[in-house]
Protein backbone atom coordinates (compact mmCIF):
# COMPACT_ATOMS: atom_id res chain seq x y z
CA UNK A 1 0.00 0.00 0.00
CA UNK A 2 2.74 2.75 1.17
CA UNK A 3 4.44 1.47 -2.13
CA UNK A 4 1.59 2.17 -4.14
CA UNK A 5 0.87 5.73 -2.45
CA UNK A 6 4.00 6.54 -2.67
CA UNK A 7 3.67 5.48 -6.66
CA UNK A 8 0.89 7.98 -7.16
CA UNK A 9 2.36 11.19 -4.98
CA UNK A 10 5.16 10.38 -7.52
CA UNK A 11 3.16 10.73 -10.29
CA UNK A 12 1.30 13.74 -8.91
CA UNK A 13 4.22 15.20 -8.36
CA UNK A 14 5.63 14.49 -12.06
CA UNK A 15 2.46 16.04 -13.49
CA UNK A 16 2.71 19.29 -11.21
CA UNK A 17 6.13 19.50 -12.45
CA UNK A 18 5.30 18.54 -16.23
CA UNK A 19 2.59 21.51 -15.84
CA UNK A 20 5.02 23.87 -14.56
CA UNK A 21 7.50 23.30 -16.91
CA UNK A 22 4.67 23.87 -20.03
CA UNK A 23 3.39 26.89 -18.05
CA UNK A 24 6.86 28.21 -18.07
CA UNK A 25 7.49 27.67 -21.67
CA UNK A 26 4.22 29.51 -22.28
CA UNK A 27 4.68 32.31 -20.73
CA UNK A 28 8.11 32.57 -21.78
CA UNK A 29 6.47 32.68 -25.56
CA UNK A 30 4.13 35.19 -24.12
CA UNK A 31 6.41 37.98 -23.08
CA UNK A 32 8.93 37.03 -26.09
CA UNK A 33 5.39 38.37 -28.11
CA UNK A 34 4.80 41.27 -26.02
CA UNK A 35 8.74 42.71 -26.11
CA UNK A 36 7.97 42.25 -30.54
CA UNK A 37 4.32 43.61 -30.10
CA UNK A 38 5.36 46.86 -28.40
CA UNK A 39 3.34 46.08 -24.65
CA UNK A 40 5.98 47.31 -22.45
CA UNK A 41 6.09 50.47 -21.23
CA UNK A 42 8.13 52.27 -18.34
CA UNK A 43 6.76 54.51 -15.78
CA UNK A 44 8.78 56.90 -14.50
CA UNK A 45 9.05 57.50 -10.25
CA UNK A 46 10.84 60.75 -9.39
CA UNK A 47 13.61 61.05 -6.45
CA UNK A 48 13.82 64.08 -4.70
CA UNK A 49 16.64 65.53 -2.40
CA UNK A 50 15.77 65.60 1.36
CA UNK A 51 17.65 68.40 1.90
CA UNK A 52 15.83 70.47 -1.10
CA UNK A 53 13.06 69.19 -2.11
CA UNK A 54 14.55 69.00 -5.80
CA UNK A 55 13.60 66.32 -8.19
CA UNK A 56 17.28 65.04 -8.90
CA UNK A 57 16.37 61.93 -11.39
CA UNK A 58 13.49 59.27 -11.68
CA UNK A 59 13.35 55.37 -11.36
CA UNK A 60 12.26 53.50 -14.88
CA UNK A 61 9.46 50.41 -13.63
CA UNK A 62 8.82 48.18 -16.08
CA UNK A 63 5.05 47.36 -16.73
CA UNK A 64 3.43 45.17 -19.39
CA UNK A 65 0.43 46.77 -21.09
CA UNK A 66 -1.14 43.27 -21.35
CA UNK A 67 -3.93 43.03 -24.18
CA UNK A 68 -6.32 40.88 -22.05
CA UNK A 69 -5.15 41.48 -18.48
CA UNK A 70 -4.54 44.99 -18.62
CA UNK A 71 -1.71 46.91 -16.84
CA UNK A 72 0.86 43.58 -15.12
CA UNK A 73 2.93 44.81 -12.78
CA UNK A 74 6.83 43.09 -12.89
CA UNK A 75 6.48 41.34 -9.69
CA UNK A 76 4.13 38.84 -12.08
CA UNK A 77 6.34 38.41 -14.69
CA UNK A 78 9.94 39.11 -13.91
CA UNK A 79 10.89 36.32 -11.68
CA UNK A 80 9.65 34.32 -14.78
CA UNK A 81 11.28 36.15 -17.30
CA UNK A 82 14.68 35.68 -15.44
CA UNK A 83 14.51 32.67 -14.97
CA UNK A 84 13.35 31.60 -18.86
CA UNK A 85 15.74 33.69 -19.94
CA UNK A 86 13.98 35.96 -21.55
CA UNK A 87 14.54 38.82 -19.49
CA UNK A 88 17.60 39.53 -22.04
CA UNK A 89 15.00 40.47 -24.49
CA UNK A 90 13.17 42.65 -22.02
CA UNK A 91 16.38 44.18 -20.33
CA UNK A 92 17.68 45.28 -24.13
CA UNK A 93 14.24 46.61 -24.69
CA UNK A 94 14.42 48.47 -21.90
CA UNK A 95 17.63 49.86 -22.84
CA UNK A 96 16.10 50.66 -25.60
CA UNK A 97 13.35 52.63 -24.49
CA UNK A 98 15.39 54.78 -21.76
CA UNK A 99 18.01 55.84 -24.66
CA UNK A 100 14.91 56.60 -26.61
CA UNK A 101 13.25 58.90 -23.78
CA UNK A 102 16.86 60.50 -22.85
CA UNK A 103 17.58 61.73 -26.48
CA UNK A 104 14.45 63.05 -26.18
CA UNK A 105 14.70 64.72 -22.69
CA UNK A 106 18.15 65.96 -23.54
CA UNK A 107 16.70 67.78 -27.04
CA UNK A 108 13.56 69.25 -24.82
CA UNK A 109 16.52 70.95 -22.58
CA UNK A 110 15.51 68.29 -19.72
CA UNK A 111 18.54 66.92 -17.89
CA UNK A 112 17.69 64.43 -15.03
CA UNK A 113 19.07 61.05 -14.58
CA UNK A 114 17.03 58.01 -15.19
CA UNK A 115 17.61 55.16 -13.01
CA UNK A 116 16.75 51.81 -14.26
CA UNK A 117 16.82 47.76 -13.49
CA UNK A 118 19.47 45.19 -14.46
CA UNK A 119 18.78 41.77 -13.65
CA UNK A 120 22.00 39.05 -12.94
CA UNK A 121 21.45 37.21 -16.13
CA UNK A 122 21.44 40.28 -18.00
CA UNK A 123 25.42 41.04 -16.73
CA UNK A 124 26.02 37.41 -17.26
CA UNK A 125 26.28 38.40 -20.64
CA UNK A 126 29.83 38.99 -22.08
CA UNK A 127 28.77 41.73 -24.56
CA UNK A 128 25.97 43.23 -22.21
CA UNK A 129 27.86 46.49 -21.52
CA UNK A 130 29.38 46.87 -24.64
CA UNK A 131 25.80 46.92 -25.91
CA UNK A 132 24.96 49.15 -23.21
CA UNK A 133 27.56 51.39 -23.89
CA UNK A 134 26.52 51.48 -27.80
CA UNK A 135 22.84 52.64 -27.68
CA UNK A 136 23.59 55.27 -25.39
CA UNK A 137 26.23 56.75 -27.65
CA UNK A 138 23.75 55.53 -30.82
CA UNK A 139 21.22 57.91 -29.02
CA UNK A 140 23.71 60.51 -28.18
CA UNK A 141 23.24 59.98 -24.45
CA UNK A 142 25.91 60.40 -22.40
CA UNK A 143 26.49 57.89 -19.69
CA UNK A 144 26.28 60.44 -16.74
CA UNK A 145 22.46 60.62 -17.74
CA UNK A 146 22.11 56.94 -16.30
CA UNK A 147 21.88 55.15 -13.24
CA UNK A 148 22.63 51.48 -13.37
CA UNK A 149 20.98 49.06 -9.93
CA UNK A 150 21.89 46.42 -8.75
CA UNK A 151 20.21 44.39 -6.47
CA UNK A 152 22.21 43.55 -3.57
CA UNK A 153 22.77 40.37 -4.05
CA UNK A 154 23.45 40.48 -7.58
CA UNK A 155 25.94 42.88 -6.95
CA UNK A 156 27.51 40.65 -3.93
CA UNK A 157 27.67 37.62 -6.16
CA UNK A 158 29.06 39.56 -9.74
CA UNK A 159 32.75 38.24 -11.23
CA UNK A 160 35.88 40.07 -11.16
CA UNK A 161 35.16 40.49 -14.52
CA UNK A 162 31.28 42.47 -14.13
CA UNK A 163 32.77 44.37 -11.13
CA UNK A 164 35.57 45.93 -13.43
CA UNK A 165 33.05 46.84 -15.96
CA UNK A 166 31.06 48.60 -13.56
CA UNK A 167 33.72 50.66 -12.26
CA UNK A 168 34.36 51.24 -15.92
CA UNK A 169 31.02 52.79 -16.54
CA UNK A 170 30.97 54.60 -13.37
CA UNK A 171 34.43 56.23 -14.98
CA UNK A 172 32.62 56.99 -18.06
CA UNK A 173 29.81 59.05 -15.74
CA UNK A 174 27.36 56.40 -14.68
CA UNK A 175 25.98 56.23 -11.15
CA UNK A 176 25.78 52.90 -9.73
CA UNK A 177 23.32 51.72 -7.46
CA UNK A 178 22.82 48.72 -4.94
CA UNK A 179 19.07 48.15 -5.11
CA UNK A 180 17.14 46.38 -2.07
CA UNK A 181 19.46 46.94 0.57
CA UNK A 182 19.34 44.97 3.65
CA UNK A 183 17.30 42.36 1.82
CA UNK A 184 20.76 40.15 0.96
CA UNK A 185 24.11 39.14 2.70
CA UNK A 186 26.83 41.94 2.02
CA UNK A 187 29.89 41.51 2.62
CA UNK A 188 31.63 44.44 4.71
CA UNK A 189 34.80 44.12 2.79
CA UNK A 190 33.15 43.61 -0.56
CA UNK A 191 30.79 46.77 -0.32
CA UNK A 192 34.09 48.65 0.92
CA UNK A 193 35.55 48.25 -2.64
CA UNK A 194 32.40 48.25 -5.20
CA UNK A 195 32.24 50.85 -7.38
CA UNK A 196 29.41 52.51 -6.09
CA UNK A 197 27.54 55.99 -5.33
CA UNK A 198 24.16 55.25 -3.97
CA UNK A 199 22.39 52.50 -1.69
CA UNK A 200 18.83 52.04 -2.30
CA UNK A 201 17.38 50.99 1.63
CA UNK A 202 14.43 48.28 1.25
CA UNK A 203 11.19 49.31 2.39
CA UNK A 204 11.02 45.88 5.09
CA UNK A 205 14.13 48.30 6.61
CA UNK A 206 11.92 51.22 7.02
CA UNK A 207 8.53 50.01 6.97
CA UNK A 208 8.18 51.08 10.70
CA UNK A 209 10.95 53.64 11.56
CA UNK A 210 7.92 55.97 12.76
CA UNK A 211 6.27 53.55 15.75
CA UNK A 212 9.82 51.29 16.44
CA UNK A 213 12.32 52.45 18.01
CA UNK A 214 14.48 49.14 17.26
CA UNK A 215 13.50 50.21 13.64
CA UNK A 216 15.26 53.36 13.66
CA UNK A 217 18.13 52.33 15.27
CA UNK A 218 18.59 49.43 12.90
CA UNK A 219 18.56 52.15 9.85
CA UNK A 220 20.79 54.82 11.74
CA UNK A 221 23.36 52.21 12.08
CA UNK A 222 22.84 50.85 8.02
CA UNK A 223 22.94 54.68 6.97
CA UNK A 224 26.31 54.87 9.44
CA UNK A 225 27.82 52.14 7.34
CA UNK A 226 26.98 52.70 3.68
CA UNK A 227 27.79 56.61 4.24
CA UNK A 228 31.18 55.26 6.01
CA UNK A 229 31.70 53.26 2.43
CA UNK A 230 31.39 56.72 0.78
CA UNK A 231 27.70 55.99 -0.65
CA UNK A 232 24.62 58.16 -0.68
CA UNK A 233 21.14 57.02 0.66
CA UNK A 234 18.12 56.57 -1.02
CA UNK A 235 14.96 55.63 0.86
CA UNK A 236 12.18 53.69 -0.97
CA UNK A 237 9.01 53.32 -1.05
CA UNK A 238 8.40 56.12 1.65
CA UNK A 239 4.65 56.56 2.16
CA UNK A 240 4.47 59.60 5.13
CA UNK A 241 5.91 62.85 6.13
CA UNK A 242 6.68 61.25 9.02
CA UNK A 243 8.66 58.66 7.86
CA UNK A 244 10.64 61.15 5.48
CA UNK A 245 11.16 63.21 8.36
CA UNK A 246 12.56 61.08 10.30
CA UNK A 247 14.70 59.39 7.23
CA UNK A 248 16.01 63.55 6.52
CA UNK A 249 17.33 63.63 10.34
CA UNK A 250 18.77 60.03 10.32
CA UNK A 251 21.25 61.39 7.40
CA UNK A 252 19.43 60.16 4.43
CA UNK A 253 19.73 61.94 1.30
CA UNK A 254 16.73 60.88 -1.48
CA UNK A 255 13.53 59.71 -1.30
CA UNK A 256 11.25 57.86 -3.51
CA UNK A 257 7.83 57.21 -2.28
CA UNK A 258 4.24 57.68 -2.47
CA UNK A 259 4.41 60.39 -0.35
CA UNK A 260 6.24 62.83 -2.99
CA UNK A 261 4.75 61.07 -6.54
CA UNK A 262 3.50 57.41 -7.55
CA UNK A 263 5.34 56.00 -10.93
CA UNK A 264 4.03 57.67 -14.02
CA UNK A 265 3.58 57.34 -17.56
CA UNK A 266 6.44 59.78 -19.71
CA UNK A 267 4.40 62.41 -20.48
CA UNK A 268 2.59 62.57 -16.84
CA UNK A 269 5.94 62.39 -15.65
CA UNK A 270 7.48 65.10 -17.53
CA UNK A 271 4.29 67.35 -16.43
CA UNK A 272 4.84 67.11 -13.28
CA UNK A 273 8.58 67.49 -13.19
CA UNK A 274 7.51 70.95 -14.78
CA UNK A 275 5.47 71.64 -12.06
CA UNK A 276 7.67 71.00 -9.32
CA UNK A 277 10.65 72.61 -11.00
CA UNK A 278 8.24 75.65 -10.99
CA UNK A 279 7.02 75.14 -7.19
CA UNK A 280 10.70 75.49 -6.68
CA UNK A 281 11.77 78.36 -8.37
CA UNK A 282 9.10 80.14 -6.57
CA UNK A 283 9.70 79.22 -2.81
CA UNK A 284 13.38 79.55 -3.57
P1 LIG B 1 12.54 48.03 -7.20
O1 LIG B 1 13.57 48.26 -8.25
O2 LIG B 1 13.02 47.96 -5.79
O3 LIG B 1 11.47 49.19 -7.38
C1 LIG B 1 10.78 49.82 -6.34
C2 LIG B 1 9.37 49.31 -6.22
O4 LIG B 1 8.72 49.99 -5.12
C3 LIG B 1 8.51 49.59 -7.43
O5 LIG B 1 7.62 48.49 -7.59
C4 LIG B 1 7.73 50.85 -7.01
O6 LIG B 1 6.55 51.05 -7.74
C5 LIG B 1 7.49 50.53 -5.56
N1 LIG B 1 7.19 51.72 -4.77
C6 LIG B 1 7.62 52.98 -4.96
N2 LIG B 1 7.19 53.82 -4.00
C7 LIG B 1 6.45 53.06 -3.16
C8 LIG B 1 5.73 53.36 -1.92
O7 LIG B 1 5.69 54.48 -1.43
N3 LIG B 1 5.10 52.30 -1.32
C9 LIG B 1 5.15 51.04 -1.83
N4 LIG B 1 4.52 50.08 -1.17
N5 LIG B 1 5.83 50.73 -2.97
C10 LIG B 1 6.46 51.73 -3.62
P2 LIG B 1 7.30 47.86 -9.01
O8 LIG B 1 7.24 48.92 -10.05
O9 LIG B 1 6.13 46.95 -8.83
O10 LIG B 1 8.60 46.99 -9.32
C11 LIG B 1 8.91 45.86 -8.55
C12 LIG B 1 10.28 45.32 -8.85
O11 LIG B 1 10.36 44.77 -10.16
C13 LIG B 1 11.37 46.38 -8.82
O12 LIG B 1 11.73 46.68 -7.49
C14 LIG B 1 12.46 45.68 -9.60
O13 LIG B 1 13.16 44.76 -8.79
C15 LIG B 1 11.67 44.90 -10.62
N6 LIG B 1 11.71 45.64 -11.90
C16 LIG B 1 10.97 46.70 -12.28
N7 LIG B 1 11.32 47.11 -13.53
C17 LIG B 1 12.33 46.28 -13.93
C18 LIG B 1 13.13 46.19 -15.11
O14 LIG B 1 13.02 46.98 -16.06
N8 LIG B 1 14.06 45.18 -15.16
C19 LIG B 1 14.22 44.32 -14.11
N9 LIG B 1 15.17 43.36 -14.23
N10 LIG B 1 13.52 44.38 -12.99
C20 LIG B 1 12.56 45.35 -12.88
MG1 LIG C 1 8.28 58.89 -26.18
MG1 LIG D 1 15.10 49.42 -8.50
MG1 LIG E 1 14.32 48.45 -4.36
Amino acid sequence: RAKSRGGSQYCVFSNDLAREHQNRIEVEKALGEAVERGEFVLALQPQLSLATGEVTGAEALLRWNHPRDGLRMPNSFIPIAEQTGIINEIGEWVIAEVATMLAEWQREGVSERLAFNISPRQVDRADFFANLRQTMAEHGVPLSMLELEFTETAAMECSAHVLAEIAEMRRGGAKVAIDDFGTGYSNIARLRSMPLDRVKLDPSLIADIETSEQARVVVQAVIQLIKGVGAEIVAEAVENVAQADILRAMGCDTVQGYVFARPMFEDEYLEWTRNSRRVNRSVA
